[in-house]
């Protein structure tokens, strides 16, 4: 099954950014439409190895221009089933960030693709190696596909064709979860597939909280733990409970130290201060602690603006990322806001002040109807003070907070508790500081934490002294 391909496969160019200057074709994104889909389909359907273009190729593309894209892989096998499809439908996403000189980000109706002036000009002309080479893939790293079939669609008036069909898989995939939830099972799933970048993330994922990047649900992680339990998804014994209202299990502890090499030994999963969830990288929204209003504001990567704290959804997604417990940052999914134990530790949604407004309103139906028109989004306010008077006017549960803060007989206790309190730290932690701030309890006195990972240290002679 040696093929040739014009390009080199390797996980090793995951991490390859294409920017704008370097870019032959910009494919699908936010300023274009697209998708990516995967569906189980039987046998007697799916023509193997198959490939189909509806639209122009790339080799009728203008450098530096934008198109829209889609990409639909049919699968079929005896162990093929309908909760396979997302697992599936992910690794399009790492199996095409293998190919030099391609660039994927996001998922479902977010991808966004480039392809560099080197592929090209190494002779990459047309979209049937790209195919070709992810079905090779698909094959060879998910072997319960024994057929697999591609179309690839760059014509506009296509892909709005069905552009309401995928997004009710989409959406049907998600509303799965929402009668189930943690009290319901036994077993929850893990995902490793971020460690690539993000060595020390653990993401774990139950019925009331769907994986960061919003592609993996629990029925997904289930369906892909049963044909390979020993792959990238695999089952985390839910063990006691040591708390329900922050979803702090033992059996989520356990693989929080294993899979993080011991960095992170206590994961709450619906708490945003005290040991949060670790963020990978690939989280579609970042939640962000306001301290001078106490309220958690939310960003998605769709959302070009800055948020009230002057900051745009890169910069604190970068402060966010690389697989670590950050206080004041969360990265979720947006299926996360769906579930009732959304941030239940910190208030849930009367701890919300603030989210973009193509946000909100994709989760509008799952805000509770009396907080719903008091979290404000960039039409009303664009700044900490227009923030802070949109709170106060509509009476948003969150200025009790500051009443009962600013009650003076309170203030010796408030100041006292403040000093280990995780909320303090993150007025701490919201100057751009580089560096990842540490949870209090896991290292006390501070210092510096080294983790290497499959690394080989030799070193002649070692000296240490005591500071004189
Ligand atoms: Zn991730």
């Amino acid at each position: 099954m040696a093929e040739e391909f014009p390009f080199e496969i390797s996980p090793m160019f995951e991490g390859e950014r294409i920017r704008k200057d370097g870019m032959h074709v910009e494919l699908s994104g936010p300023k274009s439409k697209g998708y990516e889909l995967v569906r189980a389909t039987p046998m007697d359907e799916v023509e193997d190895g198959r490939f189909t273009l509806i639209g122009p190729d790339l080799s009728e593309m203008e450098e530096g221009s934008r198109h829209p894209f889609a990409m639909i892989y049919k699968i079929a096998g005896e162990l093929v089933e309908e909760d396979l499809e997302s697992i599936v439908e992910r690794r399009n996403h790492d199996f095409q960030n293998y190919i030099q000189g391609m660039m994927h980000l996001n998922q479902r109706y977010d991808v966004w693709v480039r392809i560099s002036k080197d592929a090209v000009s190494k002779g990459l002309t047309s979209f049937e190696p790209i195919a070709k080479a992810v079905m090779m893939l698909f094959k060879n790293e998910l072997p319960f596909i024994e057929k697999v079939e591609a179309v690839y669609v760059t014509d506009l008036a296509e892909i709005e064709k069905e552009m309401d069909a995928v997004k009710a898989v989409y959406q049907s995939r998600d509303d799965r979860t929402r009668d189930l939830h943690e009290e319901d099972v036994d077993t929850f799933y893990g995902c490793s597939l971020c460690q690539s970048f993000a060595p020390s993330n653990v993401c774990v994922i139950t019925p009331d909280r769907i994986s960061l990047c919003g592609a993996i649900n629990w029925f997904d992680g289930r369906a892909a733990a049963k044909v390979d339990p020993e792959g990238p998804q695999f089952a985390i014994p839910k063990g006691d409970v040591i708390d329900v209202e922050s979803g702090e299990f033992t059996g989520v502890n356990e693989i929080a130290k294993s899979l993080s090499s011991g960095e992170y030994d206590r994961i709450k999963l619906h708490s945003f201060f005290e040991y949060p969830h670790t963020s990978c990288g690939c989280f579609e929204v970042v939640g962000f602690y306001i301290p001078e209003v106490d309220g958690i504001g939310w960003i998605d990567r769709d959302y070009a603006g800055t948020a009230p704290n002057g900051l745009p959804f890169s910069t604190m997604a970068g402060q966010t990322g690389g697989g670590k417990q950050v206080a004041g940052f969360l990265g979720v999914g947006i299926n996360y806001f769906r579930s009732p134990k959304f941030i239940q530790a910190d208030g849930g949604w009367d701890r919300v002040v603030w989210m973009p407004k193509n946000l909100k309103d994709r989760v509008l139906s799952d805000i509770p109807a009396e907080i719903a028109d008091k979290v404000a989004t960039e039409e009303d306010a664009a700044d900490l003070d227009s923030l802070r008077n949109f709170l106060t006017d509509k009476a948003h549960p969150i200025v009790e907070r500051w009443e009962a803060e600013e009650e003076p007989e309170e203030e010796e206790e408030v100041k006292e508790e403040a000093a280990a309190a995780a909320p303090t730290m993150m007025q701490a932690a919201m100057p751009m500081q580089g560096m990842p701030m540490m949870m209090p309890s896991s290292s006390g006195t501070g210092g510096v934490k080294i983790i290497l990972k499959n690394a080989k240290v030799s070193i002649d002679k070692v000296i240490i002294q005591k500071k004189e």
